[in-house]
Parts: structure tokens; C-alpha cells; sequence
């Protein structure tokens, strides 16, 4: 199987946790097949509110977080391509003109309401003679256009939720075209689905009702149907809507607070499956993990502390090479050895700056009067050479010599070497800092 997939964001909004949850899913579920394609789909048919500045942020935001593609397109360049589909529909007398203002729909529904019965257009435009609608226009009206549903169920099974069933007698026929010839959202992305050869369309459950009436046009244009899957949405750990918050939610904001893409990915691809989430060291790993039949209907929960965890964990486990560049970017010296040492005491990748300073740069140790004699007779007894065994050897001597054991041992080296009451083990920090520097910082002179 050759799958094609696209992920088809509107340029009206930075991609926030939601979006990118539907980009990785379709992502993770294309890239386990060899020739399988993905195409970045940029839904910009209305054209007020789409920005190139919200279309480059998006192109950019899935770059960092590894989400490739592998063509794309702007439905803006493609309006000759839908007026074409709309002809097509308008000669099956399956797009006709309705003269209603949104006044008037708002009046039926109401009434429809009051009245106990389901809001659903009365399709009254459909009895409209050619005179009538003359008229109408003559008035300074200009039609919008509906697309006539069948009346029957449409059923599909879905890739996520099952047998789904969509009566398309309880809907109002959708609105295509409005009365300024813009396009909605409903028709061009099918005419892009059939042009693309799409075999998989995904997306968020907001769209299980659309799928219904897509599915009727895309029988009414093609003979081609893509499967589909519609994925729960996330919401927050309090169980509610994240909607209100995804500004604050967006990829360019978690960049910003030093997360780590694989940190989000890893969680965005785990939440609401059956999979637990923990950290992934890549993409591959993620991919050989997907499955549809993993994702449960419940929603996602998304939490930031979660986050927080997964991006601390994925760090404890991250290769030097993996960091290396970014590390000598921020100019974080310290090497392999420096990395190694403290990537388990930190929760973001800038962490590494304050430990680097603590290790590396000149520094007064932090050493109580009470102890000051004890880190002075410590320094005297450092071996000039430092090696893996010096911290437990030296540490040993100074417990025989003083007495002093536990804490009351420890914690003055540790604080007097680092100005820290924690951090990593303590053995290799002191071969990081070499006897000098060592000595120095015992003495209580800057080192
Ligand atoms: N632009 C649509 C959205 O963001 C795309 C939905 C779809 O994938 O068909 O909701």
C-alpha cells in the first residue's frame, strides 16, 4: 500500500497542540510505508483572514518538530479548479441557489426550534422558477449555494471510531458557495482529496459530520473515496475544552520555553492511545509504535506538566551528538563528559547554561564559618591527579580523619565545589573541575 495522506492547516491561526496532534498522526501513520506521501495542504479559501506570515509559521513550526512533507499546495491558486467542480455539480441539479439572507435562515430555525422540530434549511430555493429567482436578483440579491444532500444514510467505517452512520435527511444541505462567491471550506478540500489521490483523509471528530456530506460529493464527482479517521480532541487535564487556552498553546510558545520538539511529539503521539506516554528519543520510534486501532475514543488530555516530564526524561537520555550543536551554539563548553554528567539534573536544554557556569566559570564556593577548617584541610589532602577513584578515596580519608560522615561530610564539599546543595554525582564534577580549580573553591577563593 501506497498511502497519501495531507495534513491541511488553515493560515489563520499559529498551529498549536491540537493541529500538530491530526499533522503527527497523519504523519506517523504515512511515514511506516515506503513510497507512502504526505502533502502539506494549505487551506486558505478565505482569503481575509489567511496571512503568508501564519502560513510561514506553520511551515516553520512543523520543520522543528521533524514533521516533513513531501509537496504542497494553496487552495488559494485553485479557485478556477473548484468553479470547474461547481459546474459539475450545478449540471447534476446537485448545487442550487437559495436568495435567503442569514436573517431569514436565522428566522426558520427559530421557529423550526419553537416548534420542537430539528433546524434543518427547508429547501424552499428548490421550488424557486427561473422568474422567481430573476426577480430576486433584480431586488440586488446575489444567490449562495447549496449542495443538495441525498436524504439517505451515508455510512463508512471509520479508522478510529468504527461504523459510523450519518443520516443526511437531519442536515441542512451545506453551503458551498456564498453570495460574495467565496468558497467554504466543505468543496474545495474535496475537489483537492480527489485530485490528490488521497487515500486516508484524518482529522479531529469535529469533522465526522462533514465527512457525511463530503462523502456525497465526492460520489457525486469521482469515483474515487478515501478512507477516514476522525481522532477524539484534546482537551485540558481538568477534562475541559483547551479552545481558550491553544494561543498560549502554540508551537512557536513551547519552542520559546526551551521544549524539546521530540518531547512533543512523543506526547502529542501518545495521549488518548493505549500506548503510555513516555519519551522518544525519535520520530522512528513513534512511527513503528502508530496505530489507529491504539486510539481511543475518549478525548486526549493535554497537560503541561506532563510535558514537563517527557521533555526532563527524553534530556536524560539524549546523546551528546544530539545536543552537541546547539550546545556549542549557546557556547556551553564542557564536552561529552560535561553533558553526560548532568543531563539527569535537568528539565530543560538550557539548564545546561547555569550548570556550565557552576562547573566551568571562576566562582566562590558557598562554605559555612563552621566548616571552613574542614574544606581547608580537604583541599590540602586532594591529590593533584584526579581520577574516577579520588572522590571515594579522598571522601573516605576525611570521614577517618574528621569523624564527620553522611551530610555533615558531603554536603560542605559539595556545596563548597558547586554552590549547590544539589546536582550529579560528585565524583565526576570534581574530575570536570580539575584539583586547582578544586582547591581554590575549597579555600574559599574564587577557583
Ligand atoms: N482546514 C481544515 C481544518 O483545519 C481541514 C480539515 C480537514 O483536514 O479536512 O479544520
Amino acid at each position: 500500500m501506497k498511502p497519501i495522506v495531507r495534513f491541511a492547516p488553515s493560515p489563520t491561526g499559529k498551529l498549536h497542540v491540537g493541529n500538530v496532534r491530526t499533522a503527527l498522526i497523519n504523519w506517523l501513520f504515512v511515514r511506516a510505508f515506503d513510497g507512502g506521501k504526505i502533502i502539506l495542504r494549505i487551506d486558505d479559501t478565505d482569503t481575509e483572514r489567511s496571512t503568508q506570515a501564519y502560513e510561514d509559521g506553520i511551515k516553520e513550526d512543523l520543520t522543528w518538530l521533524g514533521l516533513t512533507w513531501d509537496s504542497t499546495f494553496n487552495q488559494s491558486k485553485r479557485f478556477d479548479i473548484y468553479d470547474e467542480a461547481a459546474d459539475k455539480l450545478r449540471d447534476m441539479g446537485l448545487l442550487y441557489a437559495c436568495y435567503e439572507t442569514s436573517e431569514e435562515l436565522d428566522r426558520q430555525r427559530k421557529l423550526l426550534r419553537v416548534q420542537g422540530k430539528p433546524p434543518v434549511y427547508n429547501r424552499a430555493a428548490l421550488d424557486l422558477s427561473d422568474d422567481d429567482k430573476q426577480k430576486l436578483e433584480d431586488e440586488g440579491r446575489k444567490p449562495h449555494w447549496r449542495f443538495k444532500l441525498s436524504g439517505e444514510v451515508v455510512t463508512w467505517i471509520d479508522l478510529v471510531r468504527g461504523e459510523q452512520r450519518i443520516d443526511t435527511s437531519s442536515l441542512s444541505d451545506p453551503v458551498l458557495i456564498r453570495a460574495d462567491g467565496s468558497y467554504l471550506y466543505t468543496l474545495p478540500s474535496v475537489v483537492d482529496d480527489i485530485d490528490a489521490e488521497i487515500t486516508h483523509v484524518v482529522r479531529g471528530e469535529d469533522h465526522v459530520t462533514n465527512s457525511g456530506a463530503q462523502i456525497e460529493i465526492f460520489r457525486a464527482l469521482s469515483d474515487h473515496l478515501p478512507s477516514f479517521g476522525h481522532t477524539p480532541l484534546l482537551v485540558g487535564k481538568d477534562g475541559k475544552s483547551l479552545s481558550k487556552r491553544l494561543g498560549s498553546l502554540s508551537m512557536d510558545q513551547l519552542r520559546d520555553q526551551g521544549l524539546e520538539p521530540m518531547a512533543v511529539t512523543s506526547l502529542l503521539g501518545k495521549i488518548g492511545t493505549s500506548d503510555p506516554v513516555e519519551a522518544r528519543q525519535s520520530l522512528k520510534q513513534l512511527i513503528e509504535e502508530f496505530g489507529f486501532s491504539k486510539i481511543g475514543r475518549a478525548p486526549a488530555r493535554f497537560d503541561e506538566d506532563e510535558l514537563a516530564l517527557v521533555n526532563a526524561r527524553l534530556l536524560h537520555d539524549t546523546p551528546y551528538a544530539d545536543v552537541k550543536d546547539r550546545l556549542d551554539a549557546w557556547g556551553v563548553g564542557g564536552g561529552e563528559d560535561f553533558w553526560t554528567l548532568i543531563r539527569a539534573n535537568i528539565e530543560k536544554l538550557n539548564d545546561t547554561a547555569s550548570w556550565s557556569t557552576a562547573i566551568f566559570a571562576p566562582m566562590v564556593g558557598q562554605i559555612e564559618d563552621e566548616d571552613a577548617d574542614f574544606c581547608k584541610s580537604a583541599a590540602d589532602q586532594l591529590p593533584d591527579d584526579i581520577s574516577d577513584e579520588t572522590w571515594s578515596n579522598w571522601t573516605s580519608a576525611l570521614k577517618a580523619e574528621t569523624g564527620r560522615k553522611g551530610k555533615s561530610l558531603f554536603m560542605p564539599l559539595r556545596r563548597a565545589l558547586t554552590g549547590r546543595n544539589r546536582g550529579p554525582e560528585m565524583g565526576a564534577i570534581l574530575k570536570l573541575l580539575g584539583s586547582e580549580r578544586a582547591r581554590k573553591r575549597l579555600r574559599g577563593e574564587a577557583g
